[in-house]
Order: structure tokens, then C-alpha cells, then sequence
């Protein structure tokens, strides 16, 4: 994956022609930090764990990226995400920086207990280089608001009242309305932008999604709200299609009880992964990276892609789909939606003030939106597509901040 996002960035650095020191300097992490976690599991043995914090880049503010618990959590994987939120929270314009990390732990082997023991432990040894300053973790895979709850409360008890040192947290523990619903929310908006530029409306718009987590479902329910049809939903273990248009609504209550669209009642089944080469107007990818790939792009019949999960483009499959004329937009624009939440979160935290959810919902939708345009404006000046024209707009956001703060020779100016 940091291959992948490495590719993107060298070719938007060669649009910008970039001098090579300040490529070095806008690509390599600012910090990297590795704790040893020891906890007594339910059994009263000892187990540790590995957690992982890489803060990539604070030009344009405290740094700001989630909380990943997953076996395959490790150093490389933390470094490829954390230089993704530096481009996705410059191309917001919201003023934070880039970071990620995590625990390399199965929260589905663990208890409840465990996984708070875990979490304050990750705390304790991290709570020099994080805080509502310095840099803001967030929910990622596996984590969610309850996490974020302990997180809150381990370091206010070091650093006194503190809600602004996670986003994501409960509603009851100073969490944001519309928080939820956010990523899924700017997908709808970017997709509404895209749509009026390839002069397509919702009503005649069919939908293919993969995923429906957080993201997928909550991107596909307000999708059909705008009138498009949904016409196929895949997730891990299935598929399942509808050529008049899923019933998204009776999908999630579904979803809700058995933990996966297979066997839904209202539609047709399919295996999951021919919902890539869905005969539809427009895919959405919400679910892992890698969806698309070299060994499948030919398939894909979708004519604009609205990338909700983080990386699920190869760039040999994304190089093959701008040739053929594909409108891709990408992860790094479409799902920043969550973090622009986020800021919203922080900023109520900061300002003890709580906004009502149609306050954020018009925030967010406003800064999608100028997201999006800004980034089509640089797609259009420059004939590049829109991955390359985020990571131009995203460099040179973090690279006129990052020139701003310190004395810098003329040879090296963006
Ligand atoms: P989630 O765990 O809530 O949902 C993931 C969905 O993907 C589930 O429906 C799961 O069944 C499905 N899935 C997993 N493996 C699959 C496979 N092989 N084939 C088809 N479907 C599969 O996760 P989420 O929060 O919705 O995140 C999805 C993606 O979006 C991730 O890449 C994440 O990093 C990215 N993202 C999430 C947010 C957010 O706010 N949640 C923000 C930005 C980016």
C-alpha cells in the first residue's frame, strides 16, 4: 500500500516538478514509535502486544488518523495510512496534520476487559506525543466510540479534562451528531458532484457497492435517498441484487441481525466479488484495499467509481481505468468525509459548544463539496486525472505550509 500511495505521489510531485529534497521531506514520516503492551489476560497469564503511532506530517496542524486493532497491524502498514491523512485532511483544507496506528491484537479472541486493559496501556506509553495539540486518534477498523471513550479517559487522567484528544467517542461523552453517518455522507456529495460532471442525474443512475459497514451501508442508504438504485450489495460473504432497486432500508434492519447481506430476502444472490464487474453506472468500493486489481479491472462496466475504502484501486488497474475513461474519484477526496467530522468534533470539544446534527450535515456537505471542486479545477488545468490532481492539490497545501514555517534556499521552493 505505501508502494502504491508512493506512485501517486511521485507523479503529482513530477506535475508540480518538485525538487527532490523537498520530496524527501514531504514523503518521510516525522516520528515513528513502537510500545510493548503487556497486559494479564482473563486466564492471568501475561500476554503483550505491539502498538504502533506514525505521525507523518504536522505543516498544517496537530496530526490526526485512526486506531487500527488488527493482527496485521505492524510499522509499514501504520506509515502507509498515516501519509494518506496527510493529503486527505489537506485536500478538506481542515487544519490538522497526518498520522495512524494501532495494535497488532485480534479484538475477536479478546474480552471486553482485555481490550480496555489494552487500550490504557497504549495510552500510558503514548501520552507524551498525543493530545488535542499534538495529534488526534480516531476510530478505525475495529475500534469504535467505546474505544474512544477509554482513550478519553486514560489521558484526562494524566492531563486533566480532555475530550479533544480523540474523535469518535460516544455522543454522551462529548461525540458529535452526524459523526457516523460522515464518511458515507461525503461519498453521497462527491458522487452528487460527479454525476453533474458527466451530466448524469440520480433518478438514471444505477449503483453497485461492496462493503456495507459503516461506510457501504451508510453511503448506499443515502444514495437511494437521492433516487438512484441500488442495485447490488456485496459483502465477505456474499452478494445480493436487485434490478429495480435493493430496499436499503430493509438491507441494513438485515444486515443488523445477521451480520451480512447474503441470504436477504429482497433480492437476487450472487458471489460477492462479481460486484465489481456489476452492469452498473456507478461502483462504490467501501470495503477492503485491493478490490480492484490487474486481475479483474477489464471486467468493470461502472463508468464513475467513488472510492469509499481507503486503497481499493491498484495503480495498474487505476492507470487502465483512466485510459478507458473512467471518472475515479479517490479515496483521499471520497472518504474524508470522516475526518472533516472529525474536525467538527474537535472544534465542539475545544469550544465546549454542541452543534445539532443539521449544522454538521451542512458543514460537511460544503466542505465535500469545495473538496471536490477544487480538485476537478486541478484535474481540468492540468488534463491528469482526479487521483493525481488530489495528491497535486494535497502536496501543495502541506508543501506551501511546511515552506511557510522555516527559512527555505530558492532551489528548494515549491
Ligand atoms: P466496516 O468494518 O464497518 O465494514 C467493512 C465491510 O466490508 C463489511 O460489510 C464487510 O463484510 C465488507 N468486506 C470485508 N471484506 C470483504 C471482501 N473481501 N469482499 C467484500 N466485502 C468485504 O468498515 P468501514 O468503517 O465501513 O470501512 C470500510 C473502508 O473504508 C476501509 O477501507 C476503511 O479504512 C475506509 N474508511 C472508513 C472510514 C470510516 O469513517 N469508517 C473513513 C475513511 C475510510
Amino acid at each position: 500500500m505505501l508502494e502504491d500511495s508512493h506512485y501517486y505521489f511521485q507523479k503529482a510531485a513530477d506535475v508540480l516538478n518538485l525538487p527532490d529534497r523537498l520530496r524527501e521531506i514531504l514523503w518521510t514520516p516525522l516520528r515513528v514509535v513502537k510500545v510493548d503492551l503487556v497486559i494479564d489476560d482473563d486466564d492471568g497469564c501475561l500476554q503483550h502486544y505491539q502498538g504502533y503511532r506514525v505521525q507523518h506530517n504536522k505543516a498544517r496542524g496537530p496530526m490526526k488518523g485512526g486506531l487500527r486493532y488488527h493482527p496485521s497491524m505492524d510499522e509499514d502498514h501504520a506509515a502507509a495510512l498515516a501519509n494518506l491523512m496527510t493529503w486527505k485532511t489537506a485536500i478538506v483544507d481542515v487544519p490538522f496534520g497526518g498520522a495512524k496506528g494501532g495494535i497488532n491484537c485480534d479484538p475477536s479472541t479478546m474480552s471486553e476487559r482485555e481490550l480496555n486493559v489494552v487500550t490504557r496501556r497504549f495510552v500510558e506509553q503514548t501520552k507524551e506525543i498525543i493530545g488535542p495539540t499534538i495529534d488526534i486518534p480516531a476510530p478505525d477498523v475495529n475500534t469504535n466510540a467505546k474505544v474512544m471513550g477509554w482513550i478519553m479517559d486514560e489521558y484526562s487522567k494524566y492531563a486533566g479534562f480532555s475530550p479533544g484528544v480523540v474523535t469518535g467517542k460516544p455522543l454522551e461523552l462529548f461525540g458529535s451528531e452526524g459523526r457516523d453517518e460522515a464518511t458515507g455522507r461525503g461519498v453521497m456529495v462527491v458522487l452528487d458532484e460527479a454525476l453533474k460532471d458527466r451530466g448524469q442525474n440520480w433518478q438514471d443512475t444505477r449503483v453497485a457497492v461492496q462493503g456495507f459497514g459503516n461506510v457501504g451501508a451508510n453511503a448506499a442508504r443515502l444514495v437511494a435517498k437521492q433516487g438512484a438504485k441500488i442495485v447490488a450489495v456485496a459483502d465477505h460473504l456474499g452478494g445480493v441484487s436487485h434490478d429495480d432497486g435493493l430496499d436499503i432500508d430493509a438491507l441494513g434492519l438485515w444486515v443488523g441481525e445477521h451480520r451480512t447481506v447474503k441470504g436477504f430476502p429482497g433480492g437476487m444472490a450472487f458471489s460477492g466479488p462479481e460486484i465489481i464487474a456489476w452492469d452498473a453506472d456507478v461502483l462504490i468500493p467501501a470495503a477492503l484495499e485491493g478490490a480492484i486489481t490487474e486481475d479483474n479491472v477489464s471486467g468493470v462496466k461502472a463508468d464513475i467509481i467513488v472510492e469509499g475504502a481507503n486503497g481499493p484501486t491498484t495503480p495498474a488497474a487505476h492507470e487502465f481505468l483512466v485510459r478507458r475513461g473512467v471518472l475515479i474519484v479517490p479515496d483521499i477526496l471520497a472518504n474524508a468525509g470522516g475526518v472533516t467530522a472529525s474536525y467538527f468534533e474537535w472544534a465542539q470539544n475545544i469550544q465546549q459548544f454542541r452543534w445539532k446534527k443539521t449544522r454538521v450535515d451542512e458543514e460537511l456537505t460544503h466542505k465535500m463539496r469545495e473538496a471536490y471542486l477544487a480538485v476537478s479545477a486541478v484535474a481540468k488545468k492540468e488534463q491528469i486525472d482526479m487521483r493525481i490532481a488530489a495528491f497535486v492539490l494535497a502536496i501543495r497545501r502541506v508543501g506551501h505550509a511546511a515552506i511557510s514555517r522555516t527559512y527555505v534556499p530558492e532551489d528548494i521552493q515549491l
